[in-house]
């Protein structure tokens, strides 16, 4: 089994999912008392979101740099950033690590076309239902992506960072996400992906006419089918795979 390194606290409220979530599926993969080999590394969230609502991603990438390469030393196989938003930094984290990030987008867009759908609601922070770093990442593996209107993009967005993330779940709330799931199903969505890792806390698939793609589960699944898969990890030389130590005679 391998080591899931988790970067997590961006919400604690979602993170605490993904450990329940990781240690449940190997439970149920391996049966007895089996749970998942992982270890977390846990920011304070208000210093990320300070960083983010000042827009300042660069510096947010070497605080998540930093910390997945913690991460790695600590043992971990692959690497989780457990938070959609943060994955505009990925790049920059994945540049640090030797080991493979897990990305969150990749597997929910898997998750998603296994399904036989392709036109799906985006359900998420501003930042990931507005800019192209996770939109275009959907749209890039063939998925047809569409968000909320303004007013529908700003209640799903206020809600994550002044309910869910703080362990709030209101009633309001989830009638109030229900109303932008219908607008967004009668403009043509066939599913929705719940691309804010605290939704599935408030949303579950008794509220949505379609199905819902919940991205903590999502990304749980993933890294469990990663940690227990057969295949050997190879480790890269320097240099590349095919890296010699002299030419080839
Ligand atoms: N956990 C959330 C997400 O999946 C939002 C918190 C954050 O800004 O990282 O995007």
């Amino acid at each position: 089994m391998k080591t899931i390194g988790l970067l997590g606290g961006m919400s604690w409220e979602s993170t605490a999912e993904y450990y329940r979530l990781l240690n449940e599926l190997t439970r149920d993969r391996l049966g007895g008392l089996h749970s998942a080999r992982c270890v977390l590394y846990s920011v304070d969230f208000a210093e990320i979101e300070h960083l983010q609502a000042e827009g300042r991603w660069a510096e947010a990438g070497e605080v998540l740099a930093e910390a997945a390469q913690r991460l790695e030393a600590a043992g971990a196989d692959l690497v989780l950033i457990c938070t959609n938003t943060m994955h505009k930094v990925a790049d920059r984290v994945q540049a640090g690590l030797s080991v493979p990030l897990l990305h969150l987008a990749d597997a929910t867009a898997d998750a998603v076309k296994a399904t036989g759908l392709t036109r799906v609601g985006l359900l998420g922070t501003a930042f990931t239902m507005e800019q192209e770093f996770y939109r275009g990442r959907l749209a890039a593996s063939g998925l047809e992506v569409r968000v909320p209107d303004a007013a529908g993009r700003g209640l799903v967005h206020r809600i994550i960072y002044e309910e869910l993330c703080r362990g709030i779940v209101r009633e309001e709330s989830r009638a109030a996400y229900q109303r932008v799931i219908a607008e967004l199903v009668a403009g043509g969505a066939e599913g929705i992906i719940l691309g804010c890792t605290e939704i599935e806390l408030l949303i579950g698939a008794g509220d949505s006419p379609v199905p819902v793609f919940p991205t903590a589960r999502i990304h749980a699944e993933a890294a469990v089918e990663a940690a227990l898969s057969a295949a050997p990890r190879l480790p890269s030389p320097p240099g590349g795979v095919f890296a010699l130590d002299r030419p080839p005679a």
